[in-house]
């Protein structure tokens, strides 16, 4: 099968899910989820059944979680925890904070932790979390009594053994932290194994912080090698300059490359001879955003999506490369930091352009590879060095690498196709090795 045997919209394959029109971008993601599982279903000849199944999430539950302000009023804001498979493991994935955040957001978002962790081979399943608050308006008091009434609803369905929370896009080391606390002091003794992402005095991993940052970096690499090009003097361009993006600069400059525009929600900015990255990310850090930089000029954000770079870094939300932006795109690869990115529409688009896109569920797989390494670490009570940890990370992203682009190129797929194509496969076939109960 080629990539011209897919259909180029979302609505063009046949699916035994019904598709309701999507509306909030959550949905569009959902939808964009499906798609791409409806793609890798038929690619690898699953019946309906298995594909009805894969499309549904096992478990979800949405909870209230009133929260008290600092001024005493009572507001209630919607959270979610949504399972999305456990054939192979634990379900695992990240607790995001937006305001923007639905059921169908956090639904995709598990999704794609299933296949993900398939791809990369971590014995798990996939999960996601979402609470609708905006953590920038919240006091750090208001953040913690949100994030431990959260905890509390959704208390039945997590545990060392059952689900892992992590970081996602709102939620840092002092959120698991809570998490990891609240979790406790309901067990009545201290469980490490619950959260990843914690402080290393909680029992994190060593390398976990900036662990997405180096995936995403080791699948740039990757990329480049494999068009026999150098990261010596590589331009990138990076969108998103959070706890992911930020770092991932940083990382591709260490390698060699010239970082030359990144933006965040408050503006763009760029620099032709390459950004100092460090002192980009100290202004940051004082000011809140990138804007207003020094040693730069001030861009649009679609503008910096549209740079003639080599690389080009999605690393905040999804669904920023679109139809209607993706002819625009002149970047030679594009490494997805985030998750959902690029919609399915807009992947023909870049493909028909020569533009190779590293998939979200392989670039930005390093968070949940040293999450693993974590957990692993917690559950033996035993730590790694940072040397030993970056050794691992490094082998599961390199294997994952090696297995896509040799699908890529032996069956005429994009790299997302291919890593779809593994990681449902797996999952797929897990399901069918453990038989359905009753
Ligand atoms: N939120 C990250 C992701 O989307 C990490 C998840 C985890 O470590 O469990 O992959």
């Amino acid at each position: 099968m080629t990539i011209t045997d897919f259909p180029t919209t979302a609505s063009g394959v046949r699916s035994p899910i019904p598709d309701s029109p999507a509306t909030t971008p959550g949905e569009r993601a959902l939808a964009a989820a499906r798609f791409q599982l409806a793609e890798a279903s038929r690619f690898l000849g699953l019946d309906d059944g298995m594909h009805r199944m894969l499309a549904t999430p096992r478990r979800s539950l949405t909870v209230s979680v009133p929260v008290r302000r600092e001024d005493g009023r009572l507001e209630v804001v919607q959270g979610h925890r949504v399972q999305h498979n456990l054939s192979r493991g634990p379900a695992k994935g990240g607790i995001r904070f937006h305001p923007a955040t639905d059921l169908a957001e956090v639904t995709a978002l598990a999704m794609w932790m299933t296949w993900k962790c398939a791809l990369v081979g971590i014995p798990y399943g996939g999960a996601k979390g979402g609470v609708a608050v905006d953590p920038a308006t919240l006091t750090t008091r208001e953040l913690e009594r949100v994030t431990r009434r959260y905890v509390n609803e959704i208390l039945p369905l997590i545990g060392p053994e059952k689900d892992i929370p992590a970081p996602d896009v709102g939620t840092d080391e002092q959120t698991m932290a809570w998490i990891m606390d609240t979790y406790s002091a309901n067990a009545g003794y201290s469980v490490p194994g619950v959260v990843t992402g914690k402080p290393t005095a909680l029992g994190g991993s060593l390398g976990r912080a900036g662990a997405t940052s180096r995936g995403v970096r080791i699948a740039a690499l990757q990329a480049l090698a494999r068009t026999r090009r150098s990261p010596e003097g590589a331009t990138v361009a990076v969108q998103g300059f959070g706890k992911v993006g930020a770092l991932a600069a940083q990382y591709l400059a260490d390698a060699g490359c010239r970082v030359v525009a990144v933006s965040d929600a408050g503006g763009a900015v760029v620099r032709p001879s390459g950004l100092d990255v460090a002192a980009l990310r100290a202004h940051a850090a004082e000011t809140g955003s990138v804007r207003g930089y020094r040693d730069a000029d001030p861009l649009s954000h679609d503008e910096l999506l549209e740079l003639d770079v080599d690389v080009l870094v999605p690393a905040a939300l999804e669904g920023v490369i679109t139809e209607d932006n993706a002819p625009r795109v002149r970047a030679r690869l594009v490494v997805e930091g985030a998750n959902g990115p690029t919609t399915p529409e807009a992947d023909p688009i870049l493909a028909g352009n020569g533009i190779t896109v590293v998939p979200d569920i392989l670039a930005n797989a390093g968070g949940v590879i040293v999450s693993y390494l974590e957990w692993v670490q917690n559950t033996q009570a035993y730590s790694w060095s940072a040397g030993e940890v970056e050794m691992k990370l490094r082998d599961l992203m390199e294997n994952a690498f090696r297995a896509v682009a040799e699908l890529s190129a032996e069956r005429g797929l994009t790299l997302r196709q291919a890593a779809h194509a593994i990681g449902v496969g797996r999952v797929a076939e897990a399901h069918r090795m453990r038989g359905l109960y009753p």
